[in-house]
């Protein structure tokens, strides 16, 4: 997992404005006339397809997720982080939004939402449907939509709003040839354990195929490592070595967060 950054300026128009406004409605209407918001409600619903595209440039083509390239070997779903069977005034916000394969959308997160205490409660059907939650267009949006969840503490990571390295570190096994995620060492470590043991239950963060598509690309930047620190090798190639090992930590290379942690532990500046 790595950090994620929303450009504001490239919201998709139909989660915005007029169109936001009117999905919105749809729902407040709903939840008047007493229809429950269930996966019978759902099906065939899928206006947040039209995200897709833009939430997979944002996190260069990889799951938000497990960091893996996505549609590639898999296929790809616009993920609410907040499920909508629970959260139903989100189902249109784009700041609900990730782009997920679909082993850690539909195998492992599914409609899972730990919190560490209570939820937040579900807004009145009476509230206009523009304010249903932050305008994601709005340059505040981000700040304005933590505020708006901050009663609730949930387990799982946001890598659009939580920096996941504060939350992750990774470890690898040069006999079992698997590199798992275990927690980062942090101040609070209660709070670190439980939101890892939701990433690595909800998000299958060491299932078998991931630890070791892992190790395939640990053991590639391991060895520009040795060639990085034998003093034996001449200094162009150290250092082309060095470049090669920064070349796989770009945000675009699969699992970039595990190769930046390791660079990091070695002592590769970023
Ligand atoms: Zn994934």
């Amino acid at each position: 997992m790595i950090r994620l950054t929303r450009d504001r300026s490239k919201i998709p128009a139909a989660f915005r404005d007029q169109e936001l406004i009117r999905k919105n409605q749809s729902l407040l209407d709903a939840k008047a006339a007493g229809i429950a918001l269930n996966a019978a409600y759902w099906k065939g619903r899928d206006h947040w397809k039209k995200a897709k595209p833009r939430l997979k440039a944002e996190s260069f083509g990889k799951c938000a997720y497990c960091d893996s390239p996505a549609g590639a070997v898999t296929h790809s779903d616009v993920e609410h982080f907040r499920p909508k069977s629970i959260y139903w005034w989100l189902a249109y916000c784009f700041d609900n939004y990730l782009y997920a394969c679909q082993i850690c959308n539909q195998s492992y997160k599914s409609d899972w939402f730990p919190v560490a205490d209570s939820r937040i409660t579900d807004p009145p059907h009476t509230t206009p449907a523009a304010a249903l939650h932050p305008d994601p267009a709005s340059p505040a949006s981000a700040a304005l939509f933590a505020a708006a969840v901050a009663a609730e503490r949930p387990g799982l990571v946001n890598p659009y709003f939580d920096d996941p390295d504060h939350y992750l570190a990774w470890e690898a096994d040069e006999e079992l040839h698997e590199v798992h995620a275990v927690p980062a060492v942090g101040p609070d470590k209660a709070a670190t354990a439980f939101r890892f043991q939701s990433v690595e239950t909800y998000y299958g963060l060491n299932r078998e195929e991931l630890v070791r598509r892992r190790f395939e690309v640990y053991q590639i930047v391991a060895v520009f490592r040795q060639f990085r620190e034998d003093p034996a090798v001449p200094l162009a190639k150290r250092q082309l070595a060095e470049q090669q090992m920064r070349a796989m930590a770009a945000p675009e290379q699969a699992y970039a967060g595990m190769v930046r942690y390791f660079l990091t532990q070695w002592g590769v500046p970023l």
